[in-house]
């Protein structure tokens, strides 16, 4: 009998895992290089904790299930409402700004296509305590530096949905009007957008779309005073990212689905992808932490979709180091097959960061060299016994085919 995953699940083979290490530590890197830590928050939660702000797009798409004790709980779909609810309930008396990061599988009961998945990873930020446009900038910075540093071909679009609240509620559309709007305007539903705002101003705004000049043509179409003061804070944002050398468009038009947004909201999408091109989306979410019984704490945060980036890699032939093995130790005879052992034990302790592949199937050694090759292994450490006698091995380069012979002793340092 052969067992298949469930829908929308995937198993990953030792290749793909290896990519996904890769995406997932090169982004890792970037965001402690930041100065971000990682934090770690369950995979299920109340169903409470997402019914309070993440709207219904997430709502409808939520793994539902009751324990045995008869407790609502759910699959996390997302990550921000876990982190701010541990920001409002352990973090909040840790020294502001306070920069967390996370990374992990997310669940969501969608149509599994390409790009869709019921299962996938998600790595992200949260930025606590700190409002105003250098912590905007830094979240946008970080995204930006995260994609140049696989070397992905993306389209930054940054959008304010502080903006798009103000003006509709002056429209006099309530909270949960204003939810319904920016849904749709997060489906690029625009027609259905159209009927139900008939404020022209509104649309024309929606329509722009450009660089940091557009602000100015936005400021002459709105009346409202805070929007233009949204949009004054909103350059800028856009003023830091491009002394950065920060591409991205400003794109009115963009919302984001999820409720809990108050701010500027950004997204990412990757050429070649088709319609799930959407690699990360975030904002700012001044209200969240207030919401889950913490004290009133400006935030912003960004999720990446990993599974995304590394289809949008392969799409775009981006290079992404699979596992390789730097080393692989042979024996050349029956007898010399503890020193061999010993030799790669040895080399393991000097230099955890290679990785030291040993031949235990008791190949002969052409035929472990063989299995080096195709285990791509840079260098192979051949132990005989003539070398041995002198306390040396040979060492020889894969690719060059040049072989030399090497003190022992002296044999990590020659490998570093
Ligand atoms: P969201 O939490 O909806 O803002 O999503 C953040 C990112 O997660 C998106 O930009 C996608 O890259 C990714 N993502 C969301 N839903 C899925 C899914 N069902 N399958 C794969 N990736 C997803």
């Amino acid at each position: 009998m052969v067992f298949e995953c469930p829908r929308g699940v995937r198993d990953f083979g030792p290749e793909r895992m290896g990519v996904r290490r890769h995406v997932e530590d090169s982004i890792g890197k970037v965001f402690s290089s930041f100065g971000y830590r990682q934090v770690g928050t369950p995979t299920f939660e109340f169903v409470e904790l997402f019914e309070a702000k993440s709207g219904p797009e997430i709502m409808q798409h939520l793994y539902v299930f009751e324990d045995k004790g008869g407790r609502r709980l759910c699959l996390r779909p997302e990550a921000t409402a876990s982190v701010a609810r541990m920001y409002a309930s352990e973090l909040r008396s840790l020294p502001k700004p306070l920069r967390l990061s996370y990374s992990g599988p997310m669940f969501r009961y969608e149509e599994p296509q390409k790009g869709r998945y019921r299962e996938f990873w998600q790595a992200g930020v949260e930025l606590f305590g700190a409002k105003g446009p250098q912590a905007d900038s830094e979240a946008i910075t970080l995204v930006f530096t995260c994609l140049e540093q696989l070397g992905l071909r993306f389209r930054l679009r940054i959008s304010h949905i502080g903006v798009l609240r103000t003006l509709l509620s002056a429209q006099g559309f309530d909270e949960a009007g204003t939810d319904k709007i920016i849904q749709l305007l997060d489906k690029g539903d625009m027609k259905s957008v159209r009927e139900k705002v008939k404020d022209s101003s509104f649309m024309k705004l929606m329509e722009l779309s450009g660089s940091a000049d557009v602000i100015k043509e936005a400021a002459s179409i709105v009346a409202e005073e805070k929007v233009k003061e949204l949009l004054s804070e909103l350059s800028e944002v856009l003023a830091l990212l491009d002394s950065a050398g920060v591409g991205y468009e400003v794109d009115f038009g963009m919302a984001r689905g999820l409720d809990y947004y108050t701010g500027i909201v950004f997204d990412a999408r990757a050429e070649g992808l088709g319609a799930q091109d959407q690699i990360c989306g975030g904002g700012r979410y001044d209200d969240l932490v207030e919401l889950f019984g913490g004290p009133a704490t400006p935030a912003v945060g960004f999720a990446f979709g990993i599974d995304r980036i590394i289809e949008a890699m392969t799409g775009q032939g981006v290079e992404a180091p699979g596992r390789v093995t730097d080393v692989y130790v042979a024996s050349a005879s029956e007898a010399v097959r503890p020193q061999a052992f010993r030799i790669a034990v040895q080399l393991r302790k000097s230099n955890s960061a290679l990785t030291i592949d040993h031949d235990i199937s008791g190949r002969r050694l052409n035929r472990a060299l063989q299995h080096a090759s195709e285990q791509k292994a840079r260098f192979a450490v051949i132990v005989g016994e003539r070398e041995l006698a002198k306390d040396s091995v040979v060492l020889k380069d894969m690719a060059s085919q040049k072989q030399e012979e090497v003190r022992i002793k002296d044999l990590a340092e020659r490998l570093a």
